[in-house]
Protein backbone atom coordinates (compact mmCIF):
# COMPACT_ATOMS: atom_id res chain seq x y z
CA UNK A 1 0.00 0.00 0.00
CA UNK A 2 1.27 2.97 -1.09
CA UNK A 3 1.71 6.53 1.81
CA UNK A 4 2.74 9.71 1.47
CA UNK A 5 4.24 11.82 3.58
CA UNK A 6 2.67 15.73 2.80
CA UNK A 7 4.38 18.25 3.34
CA UNK A 8 1.91 21.91 2.32
CA UNK A 9 3.31 24.81 0.75
CA UNK A 10 0.95 27.08 0.73
CA UNK A 11 0.46 29.23 -2.35
CA UNK A 12 3.91 29.88 -2.48
CA UNK A 13 4.78 30.85 -5.94
CA UNK A 14 1.46 30.45 -7.14
CA UNK A 15 0.63 33.70 -9.14
CA UNK A 16 -3.37 32.90 -9.71
CA UNK A 17 -6.13 32.90 -7.61
CA UNK A 18 -8.21 30.30 -9.12
CA UNK A 19 -11.56 30.57 -8.57
CA UNK A 20 -12.16 27.74 -6.29
CA UNK A 21 -9.17 27.89 -4.35
CA UNK A 22 -8.03 29.02 -0.55
CA UNK A 23 -5.38 26.97 -0.59
CA UNK A 24 -4.37 28.17 2.78
CA UNK A 25 -7.71 26.60 3.52
CA UNK A 26 -7.19 23.32 2.20
CA UNK A 27 -4.06 22.92 3.64
CA UNK A 28 -4.86 24.43 7.18
CA UNK A 29 -1.57 25.70 7.06
CA UNK A 30 -0.55 29.63 6.69
CA UNK A 31 3.41 28.97 6.73
CA UNK A 32 5.75 28.04 4.26
CA UNK A 33 8.09 25.45 5.85
CA UNK A 34 11.39 25.95 6.48
CA UNK A 35 14.51 23.23 5.89
CA UNK A 36 14.58 22.09 9.26
CA UNK A 37 10.30 21.84 10.30
CA UNK A 38 10.53 19.64 6.91
CA UNK A 39 13.36 17.61 7.82
CA UNK A 40 11.44 17.25 11.55
CA UNK A 41 8.25 15.73 9.69
CA UNK A 42 10.55 13.33 7.67
CA UNK A 43 12.59 12.05 10.79
CA UNK A 44 9.52 11.70 12.86
CA UNK A 45 7.81 10.28 9.75
CA UNK A 46 10.34 7.56 9.30
CA UNK A 47 10.41 6.27 12.92
CA UNK A 48 6.93 5.66 12.92
CA UNK A 49 6.14 4.52 9.03
CA UNK A 50 5.76 1.23 8.73
CA UNK A 51 6.47 0.34 5.24
CA UNK A 52 9.00 3.37 4.70
CA UNK A 53 10.12 1.53 1.27
CA UNK A 54 6.38 2.39 0.03
CA UNK A 55 6.14 5.99 1.06
CA UNK A 56 6.69 9.52 -0.83
CA UNK A 57 7.62 12.47 0.62
CA UNK A 58 5.19 14.50 -0.85
CA UNK A 59 4.91 18.44 -1.58
CA UNK A 60 1.53 19.56 -1.87
CA UNK A 61 -0.22 22.62 -1.64
CA UNK A 62 1.41 25.22 -4.09
CA UNK A 63 2.93 24.96 -7.52
CA UNK A 64 5.85 23.21 -6.53
CA UNK A 65 7.84 24.53 -9.56
CA UNK A 66 6.74 27.92 -9.49
CA UNK A 67 8.16 28.59 -6.43
CA UNK A 68 11.62 30.99 -5.61
CA UNK A 69 14.11 28.36 -7.17
CA UNK A 70 16.33 28.72 -4.00
CA UNK A 71 13.69 27.51 -1.73
CA UNK A 72 12.55 25.05 -4.40
CA UNK A 73 16.39 23.59 -4.18
CA UNK A 74 16.59 23.92 -0.24
CA UNK A 75 13.46 22.05 -0.04
CA UNK A 76 14.53 19.24 -2.56
CA UNK A 77 18.14 19.43 -0.84
CA UNK A 78 17.20 19.00 2.98
CA UNK A 79 14.64 15.79 2.25
CA UNK A 80 17.70 13.85 -0.13
CA UNK A 81 19.26 12.29 3.44
CA UNK A 82 15.69 10.80 3.93
CA UNK A 83 15.24 8.87 0.45
CA UNK A 84 16.77 5.40 -0.58
CA UNK A 85 17.45 1.95 0.94
CA UNK A 86 15.36 1.62 4.35
CA UNK A 87 14.29 5.28 3.62
CA UNK A 88 11.44 6.46 1.62
CA UNK A 89 11.22 6.12 -1.71
CA UNK A 90 10.98 9.41 -3.67
CA UNK A 91 9.76 12.74 -4.14
CA UNK A 92 6.16 13.60 -4.80
CA UNK A 93 5.19 17.04 -6.19
CA UNK A 94 2.88 18.78 -7.51
CA UNK A 95 2.09 21.71 -9.84
CA UNK A 96 0.54 23.51 -12.43
CA UNK A 97 0.38 22.31 -15.64
CA UNK A 98 2.21 25.45 -17.34
CA UNK A 99 5.05 25.48 -14.81
CA UNK A 100 6.83 22.30 -16.31
CA UNK A 101 10.27 22.68 -18.76
CA UNK A 102 12.98 20.59 -19.72
CA UNK A 103 15.04 22.66 -17.38
CA UNK A 104 12.73 22.04 -14.02
CA UNK A 105 12.25 18.61 -14.65
CA UNK A 106 16.13 17.81 -15.47
CA UNK A 107 16.16 19.50 -12.06
CA UNK A 108 13.38 17.24 -10.62
CA UNK A 109 14.96 14.12 -11.82
CA UNK A 110 18.22 15.24 -10.08
CA UNK A 111 17.19 15.39 -6.30
CA UNK A 112 14.93 11.72 -7.14
CA UNK A 113 11.60 13.11 -7.56
CA UNK A 114 9.81 10.29 -8.29
CA UNK A 115 6.42 11.86 -9.24
CA UNK A 116 4.62 14.66 -10.69
CA UNK A 117 1.09 15.43 -10.35
CA UNK A 118 -0.31 18.37 -12.62
CA UNK A 119 -3.43 20.12 -11.44
CA UNK A 120 -5.32 20.39 -14.86
CA UNK A 121 -8.78 20.31 -13.28
CA UNK A 122 -10.33 20.31 -16.70
CA UNK A 123 -9.59 20.06 -20.41
CA UNK A 124 -12.33 22.57 -21.61
CA UNK A 125 -10.15 26.02 -22.29
CA UNK A 126 -13.38 28.04 -21.60
CA UNK A 127 -13.98 26.67 -17.85
CA UNK A 128 -10.16 26.72 -17.43
CA UNK A 129 -10.67 30.69 -18.36
CA UNK A 130 -13.79 30.98 -16.09
CA UNK A 131 -12.13 29.92 -13.13
CA UNK A 132 -8.90 31.78 -13.61
CA UNK A 133 -6.42 28.92 -14.15
CA UNK A 134 -4.28 30.86 -16.16
CA UNK A 135 -3.39 27.65 -18.33
CA UNK A 136 -4.67 26.07 -21.45
CA UNK A 137 -6.06 22.39 -22.03
CA UNK A 138 -2.98 22.32 -24.99
CA UNK A 139 -0.57 23.04 -21.43
CA UNK A 140 -1.91 19.95 -19.44
CA UNK A 141 -1.17 17.76 -22.50
CA UNK A 142 2.60 19.36 -23.31
CA UNK A 143 3.53 18.66 -19.48
CA UNK A 144 2.08 15.00 -19.27
CA UNK A 145 3.83 13.99 -22.13
CA UNK A 146 7.18 15.66 -21.26
CA UNK A 147 6.70 14.31 -17.66
CA UNK A 148 6.47 10.46 -19.37
CA UNK A 149 9.17 11.86 -21.45
CA UNK A 150 11.54 12.18 -18.45
CA UNK A 151 10.37 8.30 -16.87
CA UNK A 152 8.40 10.27 -13.83
CA UNK A 153 5.15 9.19 -12.80
CA UNK A 154 2.18 10.97 -13.84
CA UNK A 155 -0.42 12.31 -11.93
CA UNK A 156 -3.25 14.53 -13.11
CA UNK A 157 -5.90 16.26 -10.94
CA UNK A 158 -9.37 17.10 -12.42
CA UNK A 159 -12.32 19.17 -10.17
CA UNK A 160 -15.75 18.58 -11.35
CA UNK A 161 -18.43 20.79 -11.12
CA UNK A 162 -16.58 24.34 -12.12
CA UNK A 163 -18.46 27.25 -13.04
CA UNK A 164 -18.84 27.18 -16.71
CA UNK A 165 -18.60 23.18 -16.72
CA UNK A 166 -21.54 20.70 -17.33
CA UNK A 167 -21.62 16.77 -16.60
CA UNK A 168 -21.32 16.10 -20.40
CA UNK A 169 -17.88 18.30 -19.84
CA UNK A 170 -16.48 16.55 -16.96
CA UNK A 171 -16.47 13.07 -19.40
CA UNK A 172 -14.88 14.92 -21.78
CA UNK A 173 -12.63 15.88 -19.38
CA UNK A 174 -11.96 12.47 -17.96
CA UNK A 175 -11.73 10.98 -21.01
CA UNK A 176 -9.07 13.84 -22.30
CA UNK A 177 -6.91 13.03 -19.61
CA UNK A 178 -7.26 9.04 -19.63
CA UNK A 179 -6.20 9.52 -23.20
CA UNK A 180 -2.78 11.35 -21.70
CA UNK A 181 -1.64 8.09 -19.98
CA UNK A 182 -1.14 9.24 -16.45
CA UNK A 183 -0.71 6.83 -13.33
CA UNK A 184 -2.36 8.14 -11.05
CA UNK A 185 -5.80 10.52 -10.55
CA UNK A 186 -7.29 12.72 -8.27
CA UNK A 187 -10.77 13.20 -8.21
CA UNK A 188 -12.22 16.00 -6.52
CA UNK A 189 -15.78 17.41 -6.49
CA UNK A 190 -15.65 20.94 -6.22
CA UNK A 191 -16.17 22.39 -2.74
CA UNK A 192 -17.77 26.50 -2.65
CA UNK A 193 -15.22 27.41 0.17
CA UNK A 194 -15.99 31.00 1.37
CA UNK A 195 -13.88 34.19 0.58
CA UNK A 196 -13.28 32.75 -2.78
CA UNK A 197 -14.25 33.67 -6.61
CA UNK A 198 -16.91 30.49 -6.71
CA UNK A 199 -18.91 31.60 -3.73
CA UNK A 200 -19.05 35.20 -5.09
CA UNK A 201 -20.41 33.89 -8.06
CA UNK A 202 -22.92 31.32 -6.74
CA UNK A 203 -24.03 34.00 -3.55
CA UNK A 204 -24.91 36.59 -7.37
CA UNK A 205 -26.88 33.38 -8.47
CA UNK A 206 -24.11 33.09 -11.99
CA UNK A 207 -22.89 29.81 -10.84
CA UNK A 208 -25.71 27.19 -10.75
CA UNK A 209 -23.78 23.61 -9.34
CA UNK A 210 -24.59 20.75 -10.96
CA UNK A 211 -26.89 17.96 -8.86
CA UNK A 212 -25.58 15.91 -6.33
CA UNK A 213 -26.58 12.95 -7.78
CA UNK A 214 -24.97 13.77 -11.07
CA UNK A 215 -21.84 14.39 -9.51
CA UNK A 216 -21.99 11.29 -7.84
CA UNK A 217 -22.61 9.38 -10.69
CA UNK A 218 -19.77 10.99 -12.44
CA UNK A 219 -17.63 10.50 -9.76
CA UNK A 220 -18.73 6.64 -9.61
CA UNK A 221 -18.24 6.47 -13.75
CA UNK A 222 -14.57 7.96 -13.74
CA UNK A 223 -13.76 5.83 -10.95
CA UNK A 224 -14.61 2.80 -13.40
CA UNK A 225 -12.91 4.18 -16.31
CA UNK A 226 -9.66 4.94 -14.57
CA UNK A 227 -10.02 1.09 -13.22
CA UNK A 228 -11.23 0.30 -16.77
CA UNK A 229 -7.66 1.86 -18.27
CA UNK A 230 -5.87 0.59 -14.72
CA UNK A 231 -5.00 4.19 -13.82
CA UNK A 232 -4.84 4.33 -10.16
CA UNK A 233 -7.38 6.69 -8.32
CA UNK A 234 -5.32 8.30 -5.55
CA UNK A 235 -7.94 10.10 -4.21
CA UNK A 236 -12.02 10.97 -4.95
CA UNK A 237 -13.16 13.70 -2.46
CA UNK A 238 -11.21 16.69 -1.10
CA UNK A 239 -9.30 16.16 2.49
CA UNK A 240 -11.39 15.53 5.73
CA UNK A 241 -9.99 18.63 6.85
CA UNK A 242 -12.03 20.61 9.55
CA UNK A 243 -10.93 24.11 7.86
CA UNK A 244 -12.77 23.07 4.67
CA UNK A 245 -16.10 21.98 6.02
CA UNK A 246 -16.57 24.93 8.48
CA UNK A 247 -15.61 27.13 5.33
CA UNK A 248 -17.67 24.65 2.55
CA UNK A 249 -20.62 26.91 1.80
CA UNK A 250 -22.23 24.82 -0.98
CA UNK A 251 -20.59 22.16 -3.52
CA UNK A 252 -19.53 18.60 -2.87
CA UNK A 253 -17.83 18.38 0.30
CA UNK A 254 -18.29 15.03 2.21
CA UNK A 255 -16.44 13.74 4.70
CA UNK A 256 -16.83 10.25 2.96
CA UNK A 257 -17.24 11.06 -0.16
CA UNK A 258 -15.25 7.79 -1.91
CA UNK A 259 -17.35 5.55 0.25
CA UNK A 260 -20.62 7.55 -0.99
CA UNK A 261 -18.90 7.29 -4.70
CA UNK A 262 -18.17 3.31 -4.08
CA UNK A 263 -21.50 2.65 -2.32
CA UNK A 264 -23.26 4.13 -5.99
CA UNK A 265 -21.16 1.93 -7.82
CA UNK A 266 -22.98 -1.30 -5.69
CA UNK A 267 -26.00 0.94 -6.60
CA UNK A 268 -25.86 0.82 -10.43
CA UNK A 269 -24.62 -3.10 -10.51
CA UNK A 270 -28.12 -3.45 -8.80
CA UNK A 271 -29.61 -1.44 -10.93
CA UNK A 272 -27.70 -2.90 -14.22
CA UNK A 273 -29.42 -6.73 -12.71
CA UNK A 274 -32.90 -5.24 -12.31
CA UNK A 275 -33.39 -3.76 -15.61
CA UNK A 276 -32.69 -7.65 -16.87
CA UNK A 277 -35.13 -8.75 -14.35
CA UNK A 278 -37.50 -6.22 -13.64
CA UNK A 279 -40.02 -8.93 -12.23
CA UNK A 280 -37.66 -9.59 -9.63
CA UNK A 281 -39.16 -8.13 -6.19
CA UNK A 282 -36.59 -10.03 -3.57
CA UNK A 283 -32.85 -9.97 -4.29
CA UNK A 284 -30.32 -12.40 -2.52
CA UNK A 285 -26.71 -10.43 -3.51
CA UNK A 286 -23.70 -11.67 -1.85
CA UNK A 287 -20.51 -9.46 -1.84
CA UNK A 288 -16.76 -9.91 -1.29
CA UNK A 289 -15.24 -9.72 2.17
CA UNK A 290 -16.07 -6.10 4.19
CA UNK A 291 -18.12 -4.69 1.04
CA UNK A 292 -21.78 -5.33 2.97
CA UNK A 293 -21.69 -1.85 3.95
CA UNK A 294 -20.93 -0.48 0.44
CA UNK A 295 -23.29 -2.44 -1.39
CA UNK A 296 -26.50 -1.16 1.65
CA UNK A 297 -25.08 2.36 1.17
CA UNK A 298 -23.84 4.87 3.01
CA UNK A 299 -26.93 5.61 6.02
CA UNK A 300 -28.68 2.48 4.47
CA UNK A 301 -29.26 4.43 0.81
CA UNK A 302 -29.09 1.60 -1.42
CA UNK A 303 -31.22 -0.46 0.70
CA UNK A 304 -34.13 2.64 1.30
CA UNK A 305 -33.56 3.98 -2.87
CA UNK A 306 -34.65 -0.30 -3.85
CA UNK A 307 -37.12 -0.38 -0.72
CA UNK A 308 -39.08 2.12 -2.07
CA UNK A 309 -39.53 1.01 -5.18
CA UNK A 310 -40.61 -2.24 -3.23
CA UNK A 311 -37.65 -4.80 -4.08
CA UNK A 312 -36.06 -5.89 -0.80
CA UNK A 313 -32.61 -7.46 -0.55
CA UNK A 314 -30.78 -10.07 1.53
CA UNK A 315 -26.99 -9.98 1.32
CA UNK A 316 -24.35 -11.64 3.05
CA UNK A 317 -20.43 -11.97 2.43
CA UNK A 318 -18.45 -14.26 0.18
CA UNK A 319 -14.93 -14.64 0.56
CA UNK A 320 -14.93 -16.55 -2.17
CA UNK A 321 -15.68 -13.00 -4.40
CA UNK A 322 -12.85 -11.21 -5.36
CA UNK A 323 -12.85 -7.22 -4.22
CA UNK A 324 -15.85 -5.71 -6.30
CA UNK A 325 -17.14 -8.87 -6.87
CA UNK A 326 -21.26 -9.05 -6.77
CA UNK A 327 -23.36 -12.12 -7.37
CA UNK A 328 -27.41 -11.49 -7.51
CA UNK A 329 -29.46 -14.13 -8.33
CA UNK A 330 -27.19 -16.28 -10.44
CA UNK A 331 -25.11 -13.44 -12.23
CA UNK A 332 -22.33 -12.07 -11.24
CA UNK A 333 -20.57 -9.03 -11.62
CA UNK A 334 -17.55 -6.31 -10.95
CA UNK A 335 -18.58 -3.33 -10.17
CA UNK A 336 -16.11 -1.55 -11.59
CA UNK A 337 -17.48 -3.07 -14.93
CA UNK A 338 -20.91 -1.97 -14.75
CA UNK A 339 -20.50 1.82 -13.51
CA UNK A 340 -19.85 3.49 -16.81
CA UNK A 341 -22.37 1.66 -18.78
CA UNK A 342 -24.93 4.37 -20.39
CA UNK A 343 -28.30 4.21 -18.94
CA UNK A 344 -27.32 2.88 -15.64
S1 LIG B 1 -2.77 27.51 -9.15
FE1 LIG B 1 -3.18 26.08 -7.51
S2 LIG B 1 -2.45 27.07 -5.66
FE2 LIG B 1 -2.61 28.64 -7.23
S3 LIG B 1 -4.60 29.57 -6.91
FE3 LIG B 1 -4.81 27.99 -8.43
S4 LIG B 1 -5.39 26.12 -7.36
FE4 LIG B 1 -4.61 27.60 -5.86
Amino acid sequence: MHNNIAIFIPHKGCPNQCSFCDQKVISSVQHAPTSKEVMQICQSALEQVKYPRNTEIAFFGGSFTAIERSYMIELLECVQTFIGDGKFSGIRISTRPDKISHEVLSVLKYYNVSAIELGAQSMNDEVLMKNERGHTSEDVCISSKLIKEYGFSLGLQMMAGLYGSSIDLEYETINKLLSLNPDTMRIYPVAVLDGTKLAEYFHKGIYILPSWESVLNFCADALCMCYKNKVKVIRCGLHAEESVSSKAIAGFYHQAWKELVESRMYHKAISFYLKKHSDEKNLFISVSKGCISKAVGHKKCNRQYFENMGISFKIKEDIALQSGQIRIGEEEYNVFEIAGIAGI
